[in-house]
Formats: C-alpha cells, structure tokens, sequence
C-alpha cells in the first residue's frame, strides 16, 4: 500500500472502526499547506516525512490524536505556524504532545559523554509525561533513519550510532520491540555495512530449514495447546541481523554457532493462560537454566509486563 492520506485513514479504519478520521486528514491537510515550500533533502515533498512518521504509528494502532500530531509534529518547528494555533483548530490534547516532541527535539549537549545514554535517556522519559510524545520522537526517528542515505557519510554514521545508543534502547525500554528492530538493523547495515551483509546472506542460506523448523515448533504447540483448549496465537519468527550480530560479537561465537535464531511467539488472554503454556512449553522442550525471566510477576524496568 502506497503512504498515501487515503492509505492512511484505511489503516485506522481497520482497527479503530468507530474512530473520528476527520481529525487527521485536517491535520494532513493543514501540514501539507504549510511545509509546502520544504523539501526533504531526497527532493522529495516534506510532507512525505510526516505522513511516514504517521503510517508507522497507524501500524502500532495508535489513536487519532497522535495520529493527528504526528502529522503535524515539525508544524511548530519548521514552519511560522504558532503552537496556540495548532492548539485552537486541533485542541489542547494535540497541541501538548506536539509541545512536548518539540522539546525533546531542542535537546542538544555540550560533548558525547553528555549526551550517552544512561542521561538522555532519563530526561526522555521525565520529558515525556505524556508516553505518546516518546512514541512519535520514536517514529520520527525510524521514518529518518529509511532515508538516511541523502545524508552526508559522517553525519549517516551519527545519526546510526545515536540511534543505536539511545533510541533502539529507549523502545526496548518501552517494550515496543517492532521499532526497536528496525532502529536496529537500519542502524547496524549504515555503520557496519559489510557485516551486516554477510549475515543477511548468511541467514537467507538457512533460511528454509529454520523455517520448516519453526513451521514444526508451531505444529507441535498448537496440538498441545488445544488438549488443554487453551486458546492462543503462535507467531514464529527469524530473529533479526542485529541481534545476531550481537551475539556473535557478545559470546564469542560464529554463526553456526549460535543456535537461538528463532523466536516464538504465543498470545493468550489471561495471566493463568500465560503460565499455563509455560507449563506446556516446558513439557515439550527443557528450559535452560538460569534464563527463564518472568515480566509478568516482575515487570522489566517496572515498565514492561
Ligand atoms: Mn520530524
């Protein structure tokens, strides 16, 4: 599906049928006139930027009203328009996450040090009272990184390196493992780009016996599963380059080497169910000591569960 407006406002229909769509396209429109003499440095149209920044949320399901600020996020920034008049044609609630990512965008410090992780991070998070202000600085982030190839070499590589340093984590952080992969393997093929094709290759070798394998994993969970009718949807996957690559580099090891290439993935609707298919798992396949963590009874962070 193209990033279109119209591609958009169907993504939100899908999951969010009773939804008030008008709130976004007026936004579109109202960035669209205004960013309209801005180009991106692809020499594309600007507002291609935001409607990205929006499609990437729309996938997370995200509501209107981020939806609606996404769009309009580099508004208050980059054009003469005011926040008071974003606020009285869009509402308070909008106005106030954009406050909040212009903000986080005026964040600069004095050295490298400074701006390491642990900090930036901190501050990310005490900025953001509002956790939708962190989604769409996260979303922006990965929409710039899909076309950072029009940047310079060194500033492609800061960009990598800050991403990989403070962003992938912070989504880790926040759970929101579908953007933290592809801050990830975005930002490892631009500062490693040798490495990171070897592994594609490398994976692309394996990749059908991995995944008749996985196609197996789910056969068998599936008929265990509904002996005990428990209700649940499995999703197996390829673990993605980087993570590879952070294996290999972290242990030691070569590729062959390193067995957890796949993950599976089961989806129940209560606590009990969720420590049930445990139960089962471990029945089928033994655990490995000292690597089971339990997010439910112990959020990660006090954030993830
Ligand atoms: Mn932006």
């Amino acid at each position: 599906m193209s990033q279109s407006i119209d591609s958009l406002i169907q993504k939100v229909r899908s999951y969010n049928g009773k939804g008030d769509t008008r709130i976004i396209r007026e936004a579109y429109e109202f960035a669209r006139t205004h960013h309209a003499d801005q180009m991106r440095r692809s020499g594309e149209e600007f507002i291609l930027h935001p409607l990205g920044v929006a499609h990437i949320l729309a996938d997370m399901q995200m509501d209107e009203t981020t939806l609606a600020a996404a769009l309009l996020h580099d508004v208050v920034e980059d054009t003469e328009i005011s926040l008071d008049e974003v606020k009285r044609r869009f509402g308070p609630a909008v106005a106030e996450i954009i406050d909040g990512v212009t903000k986080l965008d005026r964040i600069t410090f004095a050295n490298r040090e400074e701006a390491q992780a642990e900090n930036f991070r901190k501050m990310f998070v005490a900025m953001a009272r509002d956790i939708r202000v962190v989604i769409i600085k996260l979303a922006d982030r990965l929409d710039n990184m899909k076309t950072i190839g029009h940047l310079s070499e060194d500033k492609q590589r800061e960009k990598a390196r800050e991403t990989l340093e403070i962003y992938a984590p912070l989504a880790h952080r926040l759970g929101i493992s579908q953007l933290k992969w592809q801050l990830e393997d975005l930002s490892f093929a631009t500062l490693y780009p040798l490495r990171f094709q070897e592994i594609v290759q490398m994976v692309n070798q394996r990749r059908p016996e991995r995944e008749d394998y996985i196609q197996q994993v789910k056969k068998d969970l599936q008929a265990q599963l509904k002996q005990s009718h428990i209700k649940a949807e499995i999703e197996g996957r390829v673990k993605h380059y980087y993570s590879i690559y952070s294996k290999m580099k972290e242990q030691g090891k070569q590729f062959d080497e390193i067995y957890d290439l796949f993950a599976v993935r089961v989806i129940v609707s209560s606590k009990e169910d969720c420590y049930t298919v445990m139960g089962i798992v471990h029945s089928l396949w033994h655990p490995v000591p000292g690597r089971i963590k339990d997010y439910v009874a112990k959020p990660r962070f006090g954030i993830y569960q």
